[in-house]
């Protein structure tokens, strides 16, 4: 006997690679309307296209950052890929610009991928100190005229909060079109399409996923060439996710909002409870106003929240005293806060900064920590009691 369907609040998981298109006039017809509507066909044809449990969670991310059209990919670093190679044709690219306090991972793509495979004109615009100087990022596009800018909102490990609105007008003056990462600060914090960029993607692993046990990415815009583009490139190379990640991730959406709310509120309260500690030197978290860029934190985050990271140096008369304190610090905590090389989890987890960035951030006493959403007093209680037994 058939088991009875049954309704569910829920789209149910559908693993088919293929759907089933009834006749030839239907099978005609499908496959004209994904050539001429490619965001939104009438019917699904093969899951690497599209897919009704990837679209369920698309459309709920397209509402979170007010988009037009929004695809997901099976990682953060897909969604990269996708977003900046719907602006690399056959013809001239010309140059792209790259912010350097991006993920070590987009830098490793820039370097491995974009100049020693495509062979693609990249330059690269760095901080002065601890911001970046909008007077110099100007000049370069007066002087480099890039093709295409892209940015994260949010860097890390150092939490450089940038002016992100005004990176994305002057790029416009200049003629670039503008892709940014906004990992960090989430559609609860900015909206970059509603500053006029034209991609805005995520590693959907981290925030909108949330609990550490998922990998995905995505990649929404408003302009619908784009879109085209985008969906034309994910379908041919495969950057599709997989309909039981999306069943999960859809479910995963639905307390994003909630979970991020208690992140960055636990966030900002670890942050304050460092910044007066007798044992730490120095704290970024980009919601204290010593952060070197808190005025541009202000101006894009308003009141919203500040992110879950926050980073700090423990104290120590020299690097040896550091790194010693900075070991017995994660040993004592270990228990509570592991050591993890991620982001993002509903878990507060921590990692040693030299121990994974090296040269660039050869400081031994500095840790990154990426606030869960647990219950705020403890977690303050578990930092605190921590840095007493050092
Ligand atoms: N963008 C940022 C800011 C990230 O931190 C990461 C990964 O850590 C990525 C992109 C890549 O995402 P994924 O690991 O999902 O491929």
């Amino acid at each position: 006997m058939r088991a009875k369907r049954v309704s569910s609040t829920r789209t149910p998981i559908y693993r088919d690679a293929g759907f089933l298109l009834g006749d030839i006039p239907t099978m005609k017809q499908a496959f004209a309307d994904e050539h001429n509507h490619p965001h939104s066909p009438n019917s699904y044809i093969y899951s690497r296209y599209r897919n009704p449990n990837v679209v369920a969670a698309e459309e709920m991310i397209m509402e979170m950052e007010n988009a037009q059209w929004s695809l997901l990919t099976q990682s953060g670093m897909a969604a990269i890929d996708v977003a900046l190679s719907v602006f690399q044709t056959k013809e001239n690219t010309g140059k792209w610009l790259f912010f350097t306090e991006i993920y070590g991972g987009t830098n490793s793509f820039i370097d491995k991928v974009l100049i020693n495979r495509r062979g693609i004109d990249i330059i690269r615009f760095a901080p002065e100190g601890d911001d970046y100087s909008l007077v110099h990022y100007a000049n370069m596009l007066e002087t480099h005229k890039p093709s295409v800018v892209f940015f994260e909102a949010i860097s890390n490990p150092m939490l450089i909060t940038v002016d992100g609105a005004e990176i994305i007008s002057l790029a416009k003056k200049h003629g670039a079109r503008v892709i940014v990462d906004n990992t960090f600060a989430t559609p609860m914090l900015w909206q970059p399409l509603n500053d006029g960029a034209d991609i805005v993607i995520h590693s959907a692993t981290k925030y909108m996923a949330g609990h550490g046990n998922l990998s995905a990415g995505v990649v929404s815009g408003n302009d619908p060439e784009l879109a085209k583009q985008a969906i034309e490139y994910r379908k041919w190379v495969g950057h599709m996710l997989s309909p039981d990640e999306a069943y999960r991730l859809e479910d995963m959406l639905k307390t994003f909002k909630l979970r991020f709310t208690q992140h960055c509120t636990n966030a900002f309260a670890i942050a304050r409870c460092l910044y007066s500690h007798p044992m730490v030197e120095k704290v970024l978290y980009p919601g204290l106003p010593s952060h070197p860029t808190h005025t541009n934190a202000i101006k894009m985050l308003g009141d919203k929240g500040y992110g879950a990271i926050v980073t700090f140096d423990i104290k120590g008369k020299d690097w040896a005293e550091k790194e010693k304190r900075c070991k017995r610090f994660i040993e004592v905590l270990s228990n509570q806060i592991p050591l993890v090389p991620t982001l993002g989890d509903a878990d507060t987890i921590l990692m040693p900064i030299e121990a994974v960035w090296g040269d660039k951030f050869p400081f031994p006493g500095m840790i990154r920590l990426s606030v869960g959403i647990e219950d705020e007093a403890k977690l303050v209680s578990s930092i605190k009691s921590a840095l007493e037994q050092l």
